[in-house]
């Protein structure tokens, strides 16, 4: 039903804005491949683009006025990105929400062991993940580890082209009969996800030569004890940029797309405002979305609620009833990546009812799993006002399902924020490989998924 490819649309002049966006994008991508990272840059954009820090306006007690522009990091997980609206603040916000956590693999709080003189880190994946897919691939590890006294070190090995990289191994496809009959599940087990980071010993050490040489090189060149790791995050990631992929560049391949694909437009289209909107804007990006929205920086934690009872105070007075109000009467696109149809394995898909790559962005009306269960399942009245936002600013959309009825499912932090009595939609572009180390994109998509977001700030 009225899908085209959005490539036919585009004439010179736009294809060179949608060229100039998507290296944006790969760049946004390339520097954030954590949430800690992904905030680090979007801070670094929003000071950019004249946004200040919230959290110096509440101390001082600053007043809020229509055009100002504003962000707060909250525990370098999360940012929060508005411009204030000349209406009142209880009319509502427009709001565009998407996560930065990605599936990855976490080093465990106890990892430095060796074995057959070769030097291991322990770990626990965080999210969905096929495990066997993160064996025998190029890896990197990224993150912080804070020190006793609340020091820092922040870590990134292995995106230089000199850099080292890290590596889990896969057994040998001679000695894999038996492994080969297992289900999928089980070719990897959770426990065998162990990456190798050295095997050079200490010369005279008799207990543990290698790992008494990596807890050396450790202490020199990054001052950290073994005790360290106690208080440590650190992800284990692709190694490596994101690339074009085909002949004719017309696709992004990379590690994290989910979600950054939607947070990096999200974010872009607040910072890029220009002028004053008559509604707040407001771009949220959230952290803890892959295991479920939990923890003190995740969908469900209450740090947007609070963050929004500053505003409505700077912009008005304090009052929890202007605060309902203003979240009750909010517009959200809840910015997640769809399945995008995959022709290899199509018996996972119903056709006319699947995001097809290059079709432009793609509406969710639910989410959820065997009988929509867990989702957000947006208004019928709503979905009609964004189609004509769409149609007027000629933003080419899909809709789109997470795969055939009773397959599978997924869910997304819609129906977190639809509690607030928001209307709430699933928006996002389609993706293949899907929490694979390297996922892949459409640039049209992209671009669209760019021009729906500036359209929804707008007209929303
Ligand atoms: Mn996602
Ligand atoms: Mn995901």
């Amino acid at each position: 039903m009225f899908k085209k490819n959005a490539w036919l649309n585009y004439d010179a002049e736009e294809l060179k804005k949608l060229e100039s966006f998507a290296l944006d994008y790969r760049h946004f991508i390339d520097a954030g491949k954590t949430e800690r990272e992904c905030v680090t840059e979007g801070v670094r954009l929003a000071k950019e683009a004249g946004f200040c820090d919230l959290d110096q306006l509440i101390a001082a007690d600053t007043p809020l006025k229509a055009g100002d522009r504003v962000y707060v990091n909250w525990m370098n997980k999360c940012l929060l990105a508005f411009v204030i609206g000349s209406e009142p603040i209880q009319n509502g916000m427009n709001i565009l929400g998407a996560h930065i956590d990605s599936p990855r693999i976490d080093i465990k709080q106890n990892p430095l062991y060796e074995d057959t003189d070769l030097c291991y880190l322990d770990t626990h994946y965080y999210g969905g993940i096929k495990k066997y897919q993160w064996a025998a691939v190029p890896l990197a590890i990224h993150g912080v580890v804070v020190r006793k006294d609340g020091s820092k070190v922040m870590i990134a090995i292995g995106e230089n082209d000199d850099d080292p990289i890290v590596y889990i191994s896969d057994l040998l496809i001679h000695l894999s009969h038996e492994l080969m009959e297992k289900p999928a599940a089980n070719v990897m087990e959770g426990e065998a996800l162990n990456v190798i980071i050295g095997s050079k010993p200490l010369p005279d050490t008799e207990k543990e030569p290698v790992k008494a040489a990596m807890l050396q090189l450790l202490k020199e060149k990054y001052g950290i004890e073994e005790e360290d790791f106690i208080s440590a995050e650190l992800e284990i990631v692709p190694a490596g940029r994101s690339r074009e992929l085909g002949l004719d560049r017309s696709l992004i391949a990379g590690y994290g797309h989910d979600d950054r694909v939607c947070s990096y437009p999200s974010l872009a289209a607040v910072l890029n405002y220009e002028g004053v909107p008559s509604a707040t804007l407001c771009a949220l990006l959230t952290d803890k979305e892959e295991i479920g929205s939990v923890g003190a920086t995740g969908m469900n934690a209450n740090y947007f609620e609070n963050t929004v009872a500053e505003i409505v105070r700077l912009c008005d007075h304090e009052s929890e009833l202007l605060l309902r109000r203003c979240l009750k009467n909010s517009r959200m696109l809840s910015s997640d990546v769809s399945a995008g149809y995959d022709p290899n394995f199509a018996q996972a898909f119903e056709k006319k009812n699947a995001a097809l790559l290059g079709h432009g962005v793609c509406f969710n009306k639910y989410t959820g799993s065997r009988g929509k269960s867990g989702s957000n399942d947006a208004n019928a009245e709503y979905i009609a006002k964004l189609r004509k936002i769409m149609d007027d600013n000629g933003v080419d959309f899909q809709t789109s399902e997470l795969g055939k009825v009773d397959y599978g499912g997924g869910g997304t932090i819609a129906y977190i924020c639809a509690k607030y009595g928001m209307n709430v939609i699933d928006c996002g572009i389609a993706v293949l490989s899907m929490h694979a180390p390297c996922e892949v994109i459409s640039k049209a998509d992209l671009w669209e998924e760019y021009k729906c977001y500036c359209a929804f700030l707008k007209n929303a």
